[in-house]
């Protein structure tokens, strides 16, 4: 049983709580996993985007997938970095979230995610939507504070 104060931030569309395009880090379709190892240790985020020119999603990029793809038997092969793209080793089968979708799609999906890529209408990534986003706005409901 929902109750009606629940129902309204529920069916509260995720616009509201998405941090936009132009503040995500990502790296493009066809840059070399040295590249995204930079951005992924310089931002010290554990994943992010990958994107194409015309900004189109395609899939995420976290540093286990370019440590994975470098692992030798008995070493770290840095020196495959330069060779490797990122869409060799990115995960494109990825759950995300269309910008009209509700809070409670999102609720649910964050369980299993830190965070989820928000397409718009269109097609084109309008940014992320984090699980501390979603964990912050239901602590303003629970306390009903700001
Ligand atoms: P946070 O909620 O800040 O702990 O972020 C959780 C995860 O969301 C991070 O580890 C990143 O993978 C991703 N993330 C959060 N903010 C950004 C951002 N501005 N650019 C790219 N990825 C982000």
């Amino acid at each position: 049983m929902i109750s009606l104060n629940s129902k309204a931030l529920l069916d509260t569309p995720i616009s509201d709580f998405v941090i936009p395009a132009e503040k995500v880090a990502h790296v493009q379709i066809g840059n070399s996993a040295e590249h995204a190892l930079l951005v992924l240790t310089k931002t010290g985020y554990s994943s992010i985007p990958v994107l194409d020119t015309k900004y189109r999603l395609h899939g995420l990029l976290g540093m286990k997938m370019i440590t994975e793809a470098i692992l030798g038997l008995e070493r770290i092969e840095y020196d495959k970095l330069h060779n490797i793209k990122v869409d060799d080793v990115m995960e494109s089968d990825i759950v995300h979230l269309k910008i009209n979708d509700t809070f409670q799609r999102a609720l649910d999906l964050v369980i299993n995610h830190a965070f989820l890529c928000v397409v718009d209408e269109e097609g084109t990534f309008a940014g992320i939507l984090t699980r501390r986003v979603i964990l912050k706005q239901l602590k303003k409901y629970i306390y009903q504070v700001d």
